[in-house]
């Protein structure tokens, strides 16, 4: 990476003990359900006009969401809030059957942007409950993805919301339990949770592949390679973006001495430099790249201009548009129209 340069001069650049540096995970920011959910609403406001209404927050970053508010988008939490015949957008987090329907019966025109990655889980608990399997969901309640996956199958899907549920959750028949995930945990942790389940109930069936998608494991990898050299790790990344705030979390088990999430590089504290030779720095999977340019130039302020990318992974996975808008879209000649933007990590 070539050096980046001095910029705005908030932060100071203090002595410390060694030399300043940064570390630069990737892959970091941008996956491709997020890319492909943000180029949606886009999409949709370029062929029907303003407003377009979503549901929820499209992916979960108060930045993306403020520039699509910018350019039209109006955020909802829930169907009755929209004008009867006006275009929603679901939100990459998902949807349950219920409100698919309440947005039938509204007279909504719906574009799903639920990131396919997370439609797959939903599969799965739709074929597993057909099957009389009691559904072990392991995710955090009150987050959108696992009330859309929940919702598939309320009555047969029991939620785990930690490794210590694990010990104490009451299953109908031992012998017929699968557990599913939100596919934005720590894979650790979910790990040690199918441990303490399978302890309880050996014949607790896997899901078909893994339901924590490429882009949390790939982040997650990436981190932890970084985060046993740094002395100081800076996640970017909204409170409410599960991936991120996971990436804190693993950032400070594999070693880092301390790591904070910022939306923004100037949330940054001078305290925080203290001391510190080496900053990591990544992104969780909803964080457009430019805001983490801006932590670098900061941090560039500060000293810390010798920036080095730790690759771990490279990612060029893309995701058509949903097909409400494909069919629109149809004989348009933009490359953009057809699917995400690759999420290849620089
Ligand atoms: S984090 Fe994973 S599941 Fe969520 S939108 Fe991105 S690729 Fe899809």
């Amino acid at each position: 990476m070539p050096r980046i340069p001095r910029a705005r001069n908030r932060l100071k650049d203090t002595p410390v003990v060694g030399h300043k540096r940064v570390l630069l995970a990737a892959p970091r920011g941008y996956c491709a359900g997020v890319d492909r959910a943000v180029i949606a609403v886009e999409k949709a406001l370029e062929l029907y006009g303003a407003p377009v209404y979503v549901r929820k927050q499209i992916v979960h970053n108060i930045h993306v969401v403020s520039e699509l508010e910018k350019k039209g988008a109006i955020f909802v939490e829930e169907v009755d809030e929209v004008p009867t015949g006006s275009h929603i957008v679901f939100s990459a987090h998902g949807v349950s059957p219920a409100v698919v329907t309440a947005a039938a019966d509204r007279g909504l025109l719906a574009i799903d942007a639920t990131c396919p990655l997370v439609t797959k889980v939903h599969r799965e608990a739709v074929r597993f409950a057909r099957d009389d399997f009691q559904i072990l969901l392991i995710g955090h309640e009150g987050h959108e993805e696992v009330e859309g996956t929940a919702g598939e199958a309320p009555e047969q899907t029991t939620l785990v919301g930690s490794p210590d549920d694990a010990d104490t959750i009451e299953v109908r028949d031992p012998d017929k339990v699968v557990w599913l995930s939100q596919t934005t945990l720590s894979v650790d942790e979910t790990m040690e949770t199918v441990r303490r389940l399978r302890a309880r109930f050996p014949n607790l069936q896997d899901p078909p592949s893994d339901d924590i998608c490429y882009a949390t494991q790939n982040r997650q990898v990436a981190i932890k390679k970084v985060a046993r050299d740094s002395d100081l790790v800076i996640v970017v990344g909204s409170a409410n973006s599960s991936n991120s705030v996971r990436l804190v979390e693993v950032a400070l088990e594999y070693g880092a001495q301390a790591a904070y999430r910022v939306d923004f590089a100037s949330e940054i504290k001078q305290e925080w430099l203290d001391g510190v030779a080496t900053v990591g720095v990544t992104s969780g999977a909803s964080v457009p790249d430019e805001l983490v340019h801006e932590v670098l130039f900061d941090l560039a302020d500060a000293g810390y201009g010798d920036v080095e990318e730790i690759k771990t992974a490279e990612e060029d996975l893309l995701f058509s548009l949903p097909k409400e808008l494909r069919k629109d879209l149809a004989g348009n000649t933009d490359a953009r129209a057809l699917g995400g933007r690759v999420s290849r990590p620089e």
